[in-house]
C-alpha cells in the first residue's frame, strides 16, 4: 500500500478533529482525517451545545443553526434529596444531535477537499527527518509535517503515547438515550442521584436527550444498568416522573466506561492535542463539545501564527499551550471542583440550597460554564 501524504493528519473525526480539518483545509492546506468508526452514528453525548461556537463555525462556512436545532434558554436543577430550582441561562444554548452534528462536519471538510478516512484507528505514531508517520489498524502508512491528535476522552493512543492521566483510578461511565413525549423545548435539566447526574434536553426532530454520567463502581454494584435506573435514580422524583412518562426510542441505551475525569496535557512529545484528548470537561458543566471547537481555534490561531510553517512548529506549540492555558485550563479545574459537589446525598442538597440563598454565586457558576463567543481569526 502506498503511504498517503499530506500537509496535516488528525487522529479522529469528532467535533475538534472535523471543525479544524475545516479550518485548516480553508486555509489550503491539505487535511487527512483518520477516524476509527464510521459516520453518522449516536454519540454519548448531553448533544447541548453553547452558542459561543457560532460566530467561529459560520466563519468556516459550518452554520449548524441551520440544522434546525432547538434552542435552550432555561435551566433546571434537582438534588439527590428532591430539591428543585430553575433559572435562566445568561448565553442561549442549541440541542442538536451527534448523528446530525457530526455528519454535518464532515461533510462540510469534505466540500472544502479534505479527505476523512473511516474505519482507520490509529495505532502508532512516531516522527522521521521532521515527518510524523502514522499506521492505521489496516496496516496503511501516512505521513505528514503537522500531527494533530484529536481522539476524544479516551484512545489506544493514549496507552501509545503513555500519558499520565491513565493512572486516574476513578472511572466513570456515560450512557444516552433518546425518548419521545412532551418536554419543555427550551429547558436543559440537571437531576442529581446517589453516584451521578443526568442531563434531560431536546434535540432536533422532536426527540428528547437523557444522558447521565455515574461513577462505574456505583453501576457495578446495582447490577447493571436497569436495576440501577431502578433502585438509584428513580429516588429522583423527576427523573421517576420522567421515565414513566416518556418512550424510548433506542432500542438499547448507549453505553461507554472507561471515562477518566484525570488532568491532561495540551501538548506532549510534540504533538499537540485538542478536545476532549487535551481535558475532560466534566459534562454537568455541559459545554465539552464548545470546549472543543476552542481548542481547535487555539490551535488553528497558533499554526496560523507561524504561517503554518513547520520548521516553526515549537513556536507555534508554545503558543497554543500559553493560550490554552488561559481559555481553557481555568475551565476544567472549576469543572472538577463543581462535579465533585454533585452526585453526593448531602452535599448537592447543599449545593442547591446555597445556588438557592446566593443566587448570584449560580449566576457565576453557570456563566463560567462557558466562555466568550469565539471569534474568527482576523
Ligand atoms: C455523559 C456525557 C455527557 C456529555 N454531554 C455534553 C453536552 O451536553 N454538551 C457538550 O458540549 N458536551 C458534552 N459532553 C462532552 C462532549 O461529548 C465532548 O467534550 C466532545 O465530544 C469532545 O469532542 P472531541 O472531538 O474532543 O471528541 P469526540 O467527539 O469523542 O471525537 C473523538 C473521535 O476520535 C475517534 N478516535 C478515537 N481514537 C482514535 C484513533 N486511535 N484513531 C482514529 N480515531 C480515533 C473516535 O472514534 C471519535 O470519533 C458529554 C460527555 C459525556 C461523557
Amino acid at each position: 500500500m502506498a503511504r498517503i501524504r499530506s500537509d496535516v493528519l488528525i487522529s479522529g473525526g469528532g467535533i475538534a478533529g472535523l471543525v479544524l480539518a475545516n479550518a485548516l483545509q480553508q486555509e489550503g492546506l491539505k487535511v487527512v482525517v483518520l477516524e476509527a468508526s464510521e459516520y453518522p452514528r449516536h454519540r454519548v453525548c448531553g448533544e447541548f451545545i453553547s452558542t459561543e461556537v457560532l460566530p467561529y463555525l459560520h466563519s468556516l462556512d459550518l452554520p449548524i443553526d441551520r440544522l434546525s436545532p432547538v434552542r435552550i434558554n432555561t435551566f433546571e436543577l434537582s438534588s439527590t434529596g428532591n430539591r428543585h430550582l430553575k433559572t435562566g441561562l445568561d448565553m442561549e444554548a442549541l440541542g442538536i444531535s451527534r448523528f446530525a452534528l457530526d455528519l454535518f462536519l464532515k461533510e462540510q471538510a469534505e466540500k472544502k477537499g479534505a479527505k476523512i478516512i473511516e474505519n482507520a484507528e490509529v495505532l502508532r505514531q512516531h516522527s522521521e527527518d521532521q515527518l510524523n508517520l502514522i499506521v492505521d489498524k489496516s496496516g496503511q502508512e501516512y505521513s505528514a509535517p503537522w500531527f494533530v491528535s484529536a481522539h476524544g476522552k479516551r484512545s489506544r493512543l493514549d496507552t501509545h503515547f503513555n500519558r499520565p492521566f491513565l493512572a486516574d483510578t476513578q472511572l466513570y461511565s456515560g450512557i444516552k438515550m433518546h425518548f419521545e413525549g412532551n418536554w419543555a423545548q427550551n429547558t436543559v435539566a440537571l437531576h442529581n442521584f446517589k453516584g451521578g447526574y443526568a442531563g434531560i434536553s431536546a434535540v432536533e426532530g422532536g426527540r428528547i436527550n437523557v444522558c447521565y454520567l455515574v461513577k462505574t463502581p456505583e453501576l457495578q454494584a446495582a447490577g447493571g444498568l436497569q436495576p440501577f435506573q431502578e433502585k438509584v435514580m428513580h429516588k429522583n422524583q423527576a427523573l421517576l416522573s420522567f421515565f414513566k412518562t416518556h418512550k424510548p426510542v433506542f432500542e438499547q441505551p448507549l453505553a461507554i466506561s472507561g471515562i477518566r475525569f484525570g488532568k491532561k496535557q495540551p501538548v506532549q512529545d510534540s504533538i499537540p492535542f485538542v478536545g476532549d484528548a487535551s481535558g475532560l470537561v466534566a459534562p454537568l458543566f455541559g459545554n465539552g463539545m464548545a470546549l472543543a471547537v476552542r481548542t481547535a481555534h487555539l490551535l488553528h490561531g497558533a499554526m496560523r501564527s507561524v504561517d503554518f510553517k513547520y520548521e516553526n512548529k515549537n513556536q507555534a506549540l508554545n503558543a497554543y499551550q500559553a493560550a490554552w492555558n488561559i481559555e481553557v485550563k481555568g475551565r476544567l479545574s472549576l469543572s472538577r471542583f463543581v462535579q465533585n459537589m454533585f452526585g453526593r446525598q448531602g452535599i448537592s442538597d447543599l449545593a442547591l440550597l446555597g445556588a438557592q440563598a446566593l443566587p448570584f454565586a449560580l449566576r457565576y457558576v453557570l456563566a463560567q460554564s462557558h466562555g466568550k463567543p469565539i471569534l474568527p481569526h482576523a
